[in-house]
């Protein structure tokens, strides 16, 4: 696709953009009396109109039937969660009876690692990402305690290369290979949140299981994001949270995928509750855990009715959208953005031809540390604004830009297909080159 870095051109791309009706359900922040160009939909989504409606029905159904509402709500409690299992599998690739959303996600990543980090004496350790996101980091670390080892030994980073932002693929398999006979797990998070990148899930599930070890994925930044296909990837277990691409509110219900080859296991360890006991002899109330033939033997408690009216509004709209398009339209608007970025350090290059412009590091330079290659990013950009400080952020945001700062000197920026505009990333594009 040929840029231009008018606004003629975003305001053409936004008229033949075949989502552009989407942008109107969603509530934008105002800021200066307009609506501000919010472009961190990575670390909170922006609410949905209908979500209102979605949570009022379930207060409205309390009120009306109290505890009678578990049978004679518009949709019963009782079964409530049942009714995300296809949607949210079409979202990620699954079958439905792989997915259960519940709790929250760093919750879920425990819950999962209880029954798919089984550590033995030769095989403990876990290999992961590099600077992965600090909960992350975190609960692998008090898991890999839990069981008795020192996380300093049992916990494996792979790190991007010297003076690289990225994590090299093949570093990932090599790392793999080279702990093929002490590796129990590998679990990363399938989108990193600080640069973007996308790893490459089939072929670490491939590599992790030809060494014997689990895979599993945090989806945070990935699930509503990319276009996933768990179950074909064989990938073990994924978790994910919904308030980021998925709209479904700040704290909402996480999602969890567990493959159809680790369902239905007698042995699997797990900590049980009784909304993962069998279905038909749940009410009984008997001793005796009896788990569901489905992901939902990991649930253990019923469901959050509130927050997942908030869940269902969003994921109504993308069973609607589909993966696809979204997935189409990330590539032209993020690809959009990164012309922008490109064109930007051009003009700045022209205002200083006098200095060296063979130096990528000079001040004001921005440089994308997300990957260029369309397949390994999703539609996260993040830059490095070179000699640049939070003064920069804070111009940005005085202008009306809502991004993401993170020290000493990367802004995120995450332009989402569902409700941003080629209109918003020219006018972001400005702003950037004013505060400059
Ligand atoms: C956002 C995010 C989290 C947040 O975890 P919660 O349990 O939802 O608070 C964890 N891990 C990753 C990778 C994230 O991006």
């Amino acid at each position: 696709m040929k840029y231009e870095n008018t606004l003629e051109f975003a305001k053409q791309q936004d008229i033949i953009d075949p989502l552009k009706g989407y942008r109107s359900k969603f509530y934008f922040p105002m800021m200066h009396g307009r609506e501000a160009v919010y472009l961190t939909g990575n670390s909170l989504g922006l609410q949905p109109k209908a979500t209102q409606d979605y949570v009022l029905n379930e207060l409205e159904d309390w009120a009306t039937f109290g505890v009678e509402g578990h049978f004679h709500a518009r949709k019963p409690w009782l079964s409530y969660h049942e009714q995300f299992a296809e949607p949210v599998a079409k979202i990620v690739g699954a079958k439905p009876d792989e997915i259960v959303v519940m709790n929250q996600l760093t919750v879920n990543l425990h819950l999962l690692m209880v029954s798919f980090y089984r550590p033995s004496k030769v095989r403990y350790k876990i290999l992961c990402e590099a600077k992965a996101f600090p909960s992350d980091q975190y609960a692998l670390e008090s898991q890999v305690k839990f069981h008795g080892y020192d996380p300093k030994d049992a916990i494996i980073e792979v790190a991007p290369r010297e003076g690289e932002y990225c994590i090299r693929h093949e570093d990932i398999l090599e790392a793999i290979e080279k702990n093929k006979n002490s590796i129990a797990l590998i679990m990363i998070g399938g989108v990193n949140y600080y640069n973007g990148q996308v790893f490459d899930m089939k072929a670490i599930t491939e590599a992790g299981h030809k060494a014997g070890a689990i895979v599993g994925f945090d989806l945070a930044h990935a699930a509503g994001n990319l276009k996933l296909q768990l179950h074909n990837w064989n990938v073990d277990f994924a978790c994910w949270c919904t308030y980021k691409y998925l709209n479904s509110g700040p704290g909402s219900v996480g999602g969890v995928f567990i493959h159809q080859h680790n369902l239905n296991k007698p042995d699997t360890a797990r900590f049980a509750g009784w909304w993962g006991h069998d279905k038909a002899s749940r009410f009984k109330m008997e001793k005796s855990f009896v788990p569901m033939p489905t992901a939902e033997a990991w649930q253990m408690s019923n469901a959050p009715v509130l927050s997942m009216a908030a869940h269902s509004a969003a994921v109504d709209m993308f069973d609607e959208v589909g993966m696809d398009a979204l997935v189409t339209k990330a590539e032209m608007l993020t690809g959009y953005l990164e012309f922008i970025i490109d064109e930007i350090n051009k003009t700045q290059d022209s205002i200083r031809k006098t200095q060296d412009t063979s130096d990528k590091k000079q001040d004001g330079f921005l440089e994308i540390i997300t990957p260029r290659d369309k397949k390994q990013r999703g539609c996260q950009i993040s830059i490095v604004a070179h000699g640049r400080g939070k003064d920069l952020f804070n111009k940005l945001t005085q202008a009306g830009v809502i991004a993401d700062w993170r020290e000493p000197n990367v802004i995120r920026c995450a332009p989402v297909p569902l409700y941003n505009s080629f209109e918003d990333v020219f006018r972001f594009g400005e702003i950037l080159k004013s505060a400059l």
